[in-house]
């Protein structure tokens, strides 16, 4: 019984609450961001829309497309699913088909649904329910379990055509990519800044990448791995451009290192985000994005967040604000970003002895040269793409 197509349904959630014009539009691309990962890793696949659903048809390795669909930003799931005639009989005979592999003794639910216009004396969802869950009990002697089934038939039956699936791979929800305009996300290649990249992805924005190059105190090495999160990262992506711009800054950070000490890294962050806004202003993105969460290092208390963020007149996002560690790298483990990011990297440090962790901006203002802040910005447009 070969005559049932395989395609893979995606959902989505919040796209679903804009009004119709925002809504088809969010829809379009989200259509043309799943083809384009399809493509790039060279999946059958042809995704097709309709309203509410976004489907791909035409799917060769249903479990490997759906997979894959689960990890664009703005997909809620994404199921492998059989599609046939809306037709009760059809339907029970798809339930049947998918019940061959229903492993030994495990308990099942039929979760069936009918949309669209019908006339009353057509089946309904619990006809579906009733149906099905009858024809798989036959096939396999199954029990059923409604509240804690370890496999699920779920149907929809729409007014063209039916889509039977049991299995489920959970996206990571937000608005697909392209929607909310342009981030530099400042990307060191730590744990943190991917995760922190990628929460601006998964909200629709789309990725400047920055790596700020520190001359004698970074390497190579640490400038790889900074590479290497971020192509994890534009694997789900891979219509934008997500080459990062790397910044050469060592001389800025030279004359920083000699000139001041306490603040250093204030100040240090402060050229940071001064390299953040002139890569924005060039590119045309609307704000500044770091890994940063609050407490995590001495840079990092709540004072000095408020000294780094004063440097810029653009806003400083940290999606991280509020995460404990152990989520970040619960989170950075997910996106694949983790095995880069802890590779070891061997660099001098630029920190002080004694960090200030409670400076005042006047103090922090005090101690910079301006030409360091010139520094900064001549290092941005020096900057190269890889
Ligand atoms: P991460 O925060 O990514 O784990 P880290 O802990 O080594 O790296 P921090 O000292 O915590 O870096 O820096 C705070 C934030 O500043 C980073 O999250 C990142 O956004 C930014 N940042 C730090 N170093 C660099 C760099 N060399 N290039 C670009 N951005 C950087
Ligand atoms: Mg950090």
């Amino acid at each position: 019984m070969t005559h049932w197509a395989h395609v893979v349904l995606v959902g989505y959630g919040e796209i679903g609450t804009k009004s119709s014009s925002v809504r088809a539009r969010m829809e379009a691309r989200l259509r043309e961001n799943l083809q384009a990962v399809l493509d790039d890793r060279s999946l059958d696949g042809t995704v097709d829309g309709e309203w509410s659903r976004v489907l791909v048809r035409d799917v060769s390795d249903p479990e490997t497309v759906a997979a894959a669909c689960a990890e664009v930003p703005g997909v809620v799931w994404a199921r492998p699913a059989l599609a046939c005639d809306p037709d009760l009989d059809d339907i029970v005979a798809v339930c049947r088909e998918l019940a061959a592999d229903h492993p030994e003794s495990t308990t099942f639910a039929i979760d069936g649904d009918r949309t669209g216009a019908r006339d009353d004396d057509e089946f309904s969802g619990s006809d579906i329910e009733r149906e099905a869950g009858s024809a798989v009990i036959d096939e396999t002697g199954a029990p059923v379990d409604l509240d804690n089934p370890d496999r699920t038939y779920r149907i929809e039956c729409r007014e063209e055509e039916a889509y039977v699936s049991t299995e489920r791979f959970d996206g990571p929800g937000g608005l697909p990519l392209g929607t909310q305009g342009k981030a530099v996300a400042l990307v060191s290649g730590g744990i943190d800044s991917p995760v922190a990249t990628w929460e601006l992805m998964r909200r629709g924005c789309e990725i400047v990448p920055v790596y700020i190059d520190l001359g004698d105190f970074g390497g190579a090495d640490h400038r790889a791995r900074a590479v290497e999160t971020v192509r994890k990262l534009a694997r789900r992506a891979p219509n934008f451009d997500m080459r990062v711009h790397v910044v050469p800054a060592g001389e800025m950070v030279d004359r920083l290192v000699e000139t001041i000490d306490d603040t250093r890294m204030l100040s240090l962050r402060r050229l940071m985000f001064t390299i953040g806004a002139e890569v924005a202003a060039e590119e045309g993105a609307h704000s500044v994005v770091t890994g940063e969460a609050i407490g995590q290092k001495s840079s990092q208390t709540g004072a000095n967040l408020a000294v780094t963020a004063a440097a810029i007149d653009y806003p400083v996002h940290r999606p991280l604000l509020t995460w404990d560690k152990t989520d970040i790298i619960a989170t950075a483990r997910d996106i694949g970003t983790y095995t880069d990011s802890t590779l070891p990297v061997g660099c001098e440090r630029v920190a002080p002895n004694y960090p200030e962790t409670n400076a005042s901006l006047a103090a922090v203002e005090r101690a910079e040269s301006t030409d360091l802040f010139d520094l900064a910005v001549q290092a941005a447009r020096n900057r190269e793409r890889v």
